[in-house]
């Protein structure tokens, strides 16, 4: 579903990510956990086409086609989500109307017929039924004055509602209490399945307490630099990120 090959990036004048590779397949839930300015955010920028992030060497494969080539209308419409980190305020637009424009921008794309308000509506109360949300998160505007855990609630809301192939969530942990993480997790957790895959981005293992990942990456300096089973998630937690770093590179 993803494959990314020794990719390169630059912000600005400096190399975030320095040859990083990673496949995921369809079903699968990655991890990606690592320290602070490892690049994590970076990576899920430039899987979502975000502005000022150069590929300066190495591939994004997305079900077999280069993802760089797409714009990022077309990354979504495809089946691209990305949770964004700091979830933006849209004062004055109804959090309905505009996952609607959002949704239906992504089938017209695809071809397929636009959703009435009626189709939407009905649509909306299936996902708010199987996600266990309460509907007035609906009539508000866009995440304004919205709580952590609101805007956890709506982002998970979101993704049940476009229903996309490969999701990124990338969660600073900051600030979320554990309701909320867990609220992430069960938001996940139902939305697992054989064709969608997930990049769970984190910097706390505690995440990782309540979504299972198949596999778990450690992300630091800008590259992989180990990857393993849940179990890594724990070791990490017990050691934190020098270990890694002394472990790869007993050297420095
Ligand atoms: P993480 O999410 O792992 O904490 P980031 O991807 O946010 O790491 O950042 C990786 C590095 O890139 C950090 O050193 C950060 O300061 C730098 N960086 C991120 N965004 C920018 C930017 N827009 N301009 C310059 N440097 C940036
Ligand atoms: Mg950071
Ligand atoms: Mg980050």
């Amino acid at each position: 579903m993803l494959k990314i090959d020794n990719l390169h990036v630059r912000v600005g004048d400096k190399d975030i990510l320095k040859g990083l590779t990673l496949e995921v397949r369809p079903g699968e839930v990655h991890a990606i956990m690592g320290p602070n300015g490892a690049g994590k955010s970076t990576l899920g920028y430039v899987l979502a086409g975000r502005e000022g992030y150069e590929v300066t060497a190495g591939s994004i494969r997305y079900e077999g086609r280069d993802l760089l080539a797409l714009a990022p209308e077309a990354r979504a419409a495809e089946g691209l989500f990305l949770a964004f980190q700091y979830p933006v305020e849209i004062p004055g637009v109804n959090n309905t109307y505009f996952l609607r424009a959002a949704l239906n921008a992504q089938r017209k794309y695809r071809g397929e017929p636009e959703l009435d308000s009626m189709q939407f509506l009905k649509l909306v109360r299936e996902k708010l039924s199987v996600l266990h949300i309460k509907d007035e998160l609906l009539h508000r505007a866009v995440n304004e004055g919205f709580s952590g855990g609101e805007k956890k609630r709506n982002e998970i809301f979101q993704l049940a509602v476009l229903e996309p192939k490969l999701a990124i969530l990338d969660e600073t942990d900051s600030g979320l209490d554990i309701d909320a993480l867990k609220l992430v997790a069960e938001g996940v957790n139902l939305m697992r399945d054989p064709k969608r895959a997930f990049l769970v981005i984190t910097h706390y293992q505690r995440l990782l307490d309540y979504i299972k990942p198949d596999v778990v990456h450690v992300l630091a300096d800008g590259r992989i630099v180990e990857s393993g089973g849940p179990a890594l998630a724990q070791e990490l937690e017990q050691h934190g990120y020098a270990w890694v770093k002394e472990r790869i590179a007993p050297e420095a």
